[in-house]
């Protein structure tokens, strides 16, 4: 259908010997090294589907500002501004999630800097002191990258009218080679299913954890203990309190 420039191949592996001086990360730990090869696909995926929204929204404006229609350049009709302000806006959220994604990459992570963009992920990260890495931020800003440009795309369509379904003005092709973007890597379908379970699993190890240290937890706007609590332990995103008994 589209990223015709790649070269898709299956290959299959049957009883093939690898040798030990070629193992990479060790051995046993094959799906750790593809997982995080994973990762770095996805947290690419996000900036990279960025820089094509930026250059969809431009040749929707351009076209836009250029045509007229019963008697108006359409960029005066509301209809199409509304369109171009959406466009604008799935773009620099995901603008924002790619930079986002790179410093949290970049300065090795920390939860403590973790996710922020949605207020129910951002109450798992507070809970999350064992998630080492940057795998949830990828797998998120890959699913809402490649649905967004998607959206984006199938707007600047819309936009150049009967034009923007014509190949010539590119946008086709923009739209098959988009496609594929909600597959590869993990279907986006996997990666929600992959994002709730980490949060649930995430939620309920600490619960037990806490449970059994008999430690209960309260997010940092309750500020007062519990009732008959007796040790008080402070931490910028968790506090706790150890119960008597
Ligand atoms: C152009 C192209 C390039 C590719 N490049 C690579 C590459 O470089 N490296 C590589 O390893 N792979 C690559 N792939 C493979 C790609 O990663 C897989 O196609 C993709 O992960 C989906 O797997 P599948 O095709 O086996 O679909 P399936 O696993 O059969 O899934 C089919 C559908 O069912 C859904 N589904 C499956 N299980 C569940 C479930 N439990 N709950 C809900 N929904 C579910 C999926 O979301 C999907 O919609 C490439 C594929 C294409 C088309």
């Amino acid at each position: 259908m589209g990223i015709k420039a790649s070269n898709t191949a299956e290959v299959v592996f049957d009883n093939t010997p690898v040798p030990a001086e070629n193992v990479l990360g060790g051995v046993g730990n094959g799906f750790k090294m593809a997982m995080q090869i994973l990762n770095n696909g996805r947290f690419g995926m996000g900036s990279a589907l960025t820089g094509t929204m930026r250059s969809v929204i431009k040749q929707a404006v351009d076209h836009a500002t250029n045509r007229t229609q019963f008697g108006s350049k359409i960029d005066s009709y509301g209809a199409i501004q509304e369109k171009i302000a959406r466009m604008s806006m799935q773009h620099y959220v995901c603008e924002s999630m790619a930079y986002m994604v790179c410093g949290t990459m970049d300065r090795g992570y920390d939860v403590r800097h973790g996710l922020k963009f949605f207020c129910c992920i951002k109450i798992i990260q507070m809970l999350f002191f064992f998630f080492q890495s940057f795998q949830l931020e990828a797998a998120i800003s890959k699913i809402f990258a490649s649905e967004s440009a998607w959206y984006v795309t199938d707007e600047a369509i819309q936009i150049l009218g009967g034009m923007g379904y014509m190949q010539d003005a590119g946008l086709e092709r923009v739209m098959r080679d988009l496609r594929i973007f909600r597959i590869f890597e993990g279907t986006n379908d996997i990666l929600r299913l992959f994002v709730a379970l980490t949060g649930r699993n995430n939620i309920t190890m600490i619960c037990r954890l806490l449970e059994r240290k008999n430690y209960v937890y309260r997010l940092p706007v309750c500020r007062r203990p519990p009732k008959g609590a007796a040790t008080r332990r402070e931490g910028p995103h968790l506090q706790l309190w150890r119960c008597p008994g």
